[in-house]
């Protein structure tokens, strides 16, 4: 299936995704490959776990400072 993104795409995508909104076509090609794939499902919730506890160390540490830029 070509039009399928492997996993070494997905993870791109999914690290990406979390520093940029995705294309309409990356996404649906992205949750397609989710729903098949137990591995990526898997990263994309650790991806999503580290950037909410990210988040979070911003929120309480850096409270009074302007965040780092990266
Ligand atoms: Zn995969």
């Amino acid at each position: 299936m070509a039009w399928m993104h492997s996993c070494r795409q997905v993870a791109t995508l999914l690290t990406r995704s979390m520093d940029e909104p995705l294309d309409f076509v990356d996404r649906v090609r992205l949750r397609l490959h989710l729903r098949i794939c137990g591995n990526c499902a898997q990263v994309e919730q650790q991806l999503a776990a580290l950037k909410s506890a990210g988040d979070e160390l911003f929120a309480q540490g850096l409270g009074d400072k302007p965040a780092p830029r990266v």
